[in-house]
């Protein structure tokens, strides 16, 4: 059912998710499809989390994470959602590189790939085969000493432009660097090589809107505009929450918030141990980033030049330039019409993002704030005219967003785009272990973040609220 937010909840709950991004929403259908009682609480006035869109002037519909996915979702929403849902997701099939070392198109495949740095890159087969023999076969529990860059070199001794193109990408899809552990990387580049990257046809709005069908429909309740103040913990074990100064209780809670605001603002670090404590202070909040927001003008067209566009105009690949304000390295999101065929009236819309840091923002004054996303936008547009001359002309509505607005919107400690760095996994895994009934799902370790990750560590983590339900 959908509540209220002044209605007055007086039952009990099996489970109680706090959040409804796409680690909540995953765990709370796979819960209530298994007959738990489930109370979803979302801070928001929508469900979706970073998977969400906005209106701007009635007539542009802006995408804000669904730049690409690995195909791997297709078999998490018909196996924890529906058919229907995975039905609509299909192949972005041309995926361009725009930079000094190397103009080339690709639909992101290991086939394509190999036969790139084969023929493009004058490499070895053996050596290409070696490499993804590899990272196809890495999984979380190998040697986490080993960085990505010391992977890529290994590999490729001296060869820049390979290691550019090999771990580009990633560092957009989830924030890792060169200087990460290597499986961060080769785990989730391995799930992108498998098939290609994918989108949702009909855009976030219709994958949400089905998604909150589904959870009404398995008798999920649903409250809305719900900012959760408090887990509520007794002699260590999880009591529930409290909200709009009410309490209600719960067998178990799944905090689908930031993993360090759940600790240590939800629940209270007094309620842990000091030597997990410890472990939490050592948490790396992963990077954030900036997003450019344009729409065209009603009526004019654009070329199909490509769905997702790597630009830089740096003439290496490096960790500082890509995070630095004045980077020249962003992507470029492409929408056309066809990704929402639902609408008669369907426009056009670019998304550019760059990776940021929020220390660099959050220090600014508000006149410096407005002058530096002023630059953000001039600099997206001098790139993006470089891909598609002329298009400022067809551009009639801008808007940026920063580390703040993420913050502002999601919680977010920092406004992390994806969640913590490889050490928060075995904390968010190892709250139940302090707090019986207490768990977390969401973007956490780079692995479990991303819309593919993110959904799937709410199953994991749902199967862990069951296990702690029946004992
Ligand atoms: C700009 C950007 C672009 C991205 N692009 C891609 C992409 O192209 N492909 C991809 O796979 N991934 C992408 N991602 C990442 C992906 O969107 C996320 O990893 C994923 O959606 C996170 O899901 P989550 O379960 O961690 O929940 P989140 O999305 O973090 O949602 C958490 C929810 O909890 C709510 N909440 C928090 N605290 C409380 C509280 N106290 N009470 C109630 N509710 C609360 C928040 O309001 C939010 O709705 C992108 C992320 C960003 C920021």
């Amino acid at each position: 059912m959908l509540l209220n937010k002044n209605d007055k909840i007086t039952q009990n709950y099996d489970v109680i998710i706090v959040g409804g991004g796409l680690g909540g929403m995953t765990a709370a259908n796979k819960l209530a499809k298994n007959g738990r009682k489930v109370l979803l609480l979302e801070a928001h006035d929508k469900l979706g989390g970073f998977a969400t869109w906005f209106h701007r002037k009635g007539k542009h519909i802006f995408d804000v994470s669904l730049h690409g996915f690995p195909v791997g979702m297709v078999k998490t929403c018909r196996k924890y959602w529906s058919k229907k849902i995975a039905d609509k997701i299909i192949q972005l099939k041309r995926v361009r590189f725009i930079n000094p070392l190397y103009q080339l198109e690709t639909d992101f495949t290991v086939d394509d790939f190999t036969g790139k740095l084969i023929h493009d890159f004058k490499v070895s087969k053996e050596q290409v085969d070696n490499f993804f023999n590899l990272i196809m076969n890495m999984n979380y529990y190998d040697n986490k000493a080993m960085t990505n860059g010391e992977l890529l070199e290994s590999f490729f001794p001296g060869r820049k432009d390979i290691h550019r193109f090999l771990i580009e990408p990633i560092v957009y899809a989830n924030g890792s660097t060169l200087e990460d552990p290597a499986i961060t990387y080769g785990i989730v580049f391995s799930n992108f090589m498998s098939k290609g990257v994918y989108t949702f046809q009909g855009g976030t709005d219709l994958v949400v809107e089905m998604m909150q069908e589904e959870l009404l429909n398995n008798h999920v309740d649903i409250c809305l505009k719900s900012k959760v103040e408090k887990i509520v913990v007794d002699h260590n074990v999880c009591q529930g929450v409290s909200v709009g100064g009410n309490f209600i209780a719960s067998r178990a809670v799944l905090s689908n918030g930031n993993l360090i605001s759940t600790i240590f603002n939800l629940v209270g670090e007094d309620k842990f141990k000091p030597e997990f404590i410890d472990k939490v202070k050592k948490v790396r909040l992963n990077t954030s980033s900036c997003q450019v927001y344009m729409g065209i003008k009603q009526g004019e067209t654009i070329d199909d030049i490509g769905d997702l566009i790597f630009f830089s105009e740096a003439k290496e690949f490096a960790t500082e330039e890509l995070l630095s304000m004045n980077t020249s390295s962003r992507t470029f999101s492409l929408y056309y019409p066809r990704l929402r065929p639902q609408l008669a009236d369907a426009g056009y819309s670019i998304v550019s993002s760059t990776n940021a840091r929020y220390e660099d923002w959050v220090n600014l004054s508000k006149e410096e704030y407005k002058l530096k996303k002023e630059e953000l936008i001039k600099a997206t547009l001098i790139s993006l005219e470089k891909v598609i001359p002329g298009i400022s002309k067809k551009i009639d509505y801008i808007e940026a967003a920063t580390p703040l607005t993420i913050k502002r919107y999601t919680h977010h400690e920092k406004g992390s785009s994806f969640g913590t760095k490889h050490e928060g996994l075995e904390v968010s895994m190892g709250l139940d272990k302090e707090i019986k009934g207490l768990f977390h799902t969401g973007s956490v370790g780079i692995i479990m973040s991303g819309w593919l990750g993110a959904a799937n560590y709410g199953v994991i983590q749902s199967y862990e609220v069951e296990s702690y339900l029946d004992k």
